[in-house]
């Protein structure tokens, strides 16, 4: 009987000894009343192994078992009278700490599933039938992610909080050989980062050799002023996302030639039809495009994707021209080699600069102004390519962090709670903080 309760608290982990053990069900609530054995037990003051017992007192403690109910364990805490030296204490409480009023097995069990970055504080509190108070009040206590040693290559990359906040974006840094998130800072501006990085020791930051960041001045500068050893590499998905942006701008005027401001555009014209409906063969990878027949309902057919991209690029030799300088800047970035670009480079910079099309000219612009930093980006590091791929996932993850999140006045908060639950090997502090 008694072990089967202990099982039902789980608390067999605890391997407890048993006096007394009770349950009683009070309307919803399940009432666990412990007294454990008697141990032999030295005074704390003078060491003495002789003390009575004076009395006790019961400790209400609460844990959260995965019931249908709230769980309390009501713990016949045992006093001691030591004989020598009259000191009065208590045994060694086993379910929580000196006067926790939340059981061991409840804070670990709140640490676990904060881990997952899908659950809010009132998620977890509503599992565990506590207080979204006291959910916050354990991670604030056990969980102070300490910044590791600034690693051989880090991104740079920041994160929309909201638009209601002080600081629209916080600044994101990552180590890119591990994946693992550095720290979170609550803005990207350019002085509230350079009292950042000014206090991290210049040994410290003389170990970094790259970093990688998108194409924002601010990064580039701070880079240069606070890393003078390392290199500065521009992410090529950044790159292309500009490309991308080029093209998209491109195909949509050419499409509003042929709008017939129609509210349908199944009636629309056939061009400003298919360019709508086929925008995506404009950004996305060929090859990743679906290689069966693909539903043209317009028409009431149905096409294999080299069909249709030549349809498409028949319609205006200016969206051809620039689908296949697209094509080419998009396969010279994917297979580039840092030591060979400069030639093949050099000309597609030239062409985009020289192009007729103004959108182009801009890119061609941009790429000249970061081409070497661009071209950092064509360097292994452990057989991997430089980039910002590792912020991806993380930046996603904390997307979903921040939908949850109730504001952001307690910055630090926000950030131990996102670097928790994406790192998972942050420590639980042995000692809670107060
Ligand atoms: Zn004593």
């Amino acid at each position: 009987m008694n072990n089967d309760i202990i099982k039902l608290l789980n608390l067999e982990q605890f391997n407890l000894k048993i006096e007394k053990i009770n349950i009683a069900k009070v309307k919803n609530i399940l009432n666990c009343y412990i007294t454990i054995s008697k141990e032999d037990i030295a005074c704390p003051v003078c060491g003495y192994s002789k003390c009575n017992i004076k009395d006790y007192r019961p400790k209400k403690i609460q844990h959260s078992i995965s019931t249908n109910n709230p769980c309390f364990i009501i713990y016949n805490a045992r006093r001691y009278k030591c004989t020598c030296c009259g000191n009065i204490f208590y045994e060694r409480n086993p379910f929580s700490k000196t006067f926790d009023k939340t059981s061991t097995y409840t804070i670990v069990s709140v640490l676990n599933k904060l881990k997952s970055h899908t659950k809010t504080f009132t998620d977890v509190a509503t599992d565990m039938f506590l207080s979204t108070t006291t959910v916050i009040k354990i991670f604030d206590q056990y969980v102070d992610f300490k910044r590791p040693p600034l690693p051989e290559v880090i991104c740079f990359d920041e994160v929309y909080l909201s638009r209601k906040s002080n600081y629209k974006y916080a600044f994101v840094m990552a180590d890119f050989i591990n994946c693992k998130l550095l720290d979170i800072y609550y803005s990207r501006h350019k002085d509230r980062l350079s009292q950042y990085f000014y206090k991290i020791k210049a040994s410290e930051r003389n170990n970094v050799h790259y970093i990688v960041i998108d194409m924002w001045d601010t990064y580039r500068d701070l880079a240069t002023i606070y890393f003078p050893k390392a290199l500065i590499v521009v992410d090529s998905f950044h790159v292309i996302k500009h490309l991308n942006e080029a093209i998209i701008s491109i195909r949509i005027k050419i499409m509003k030639k042929y709008d017939n401001k129609n509210d349908s555009l199944e009636t629309n014209d056939i061009y400003y039809y298919m360019l709508k409906k086929f925008h995506y063969f404009f950004i996305k990878e060929y090859d990743d495009i679906y290689d069966g027949k693909i539903k043209i309902p317009k028409l009431k057919t149905k096409w294999h994707k080299d069909e249709i991209r030549k349809y498409l690029l028949s319609i205006d030799e200016d969206l051809k021209y620039a689908y296949y300088l697209k094509e080419r800047y998009r396969e010279f970035s994917l297979t580039a080699k840092y030591d060979t670009c400069d030639n093949e480079f050099n000309e597609l910079i030239n062409e985009f600069q020289n192009s007729h099309l103004e959108e182009f000219r801009d890119f061609g612009l941009l790429i000249a102004r970061w081409k070497p930093y661009i071209k950092n980006s064509f360097i292994r590091v452990n057989g991997k390519r430089l980039s910002n791929g590792p912020m991806e996932g993380i930046n996603s993850r904390i997307k979903t962090i921040i939908k949850g999140a109730n504001g952001f006045k307690n910055f630090y908060r926000f950030r131990n709670r996102v670097i928790y639950s994406i790192n998972k090997d942050v420590p639980i502090l042995g000692t809670p903080k107060k």
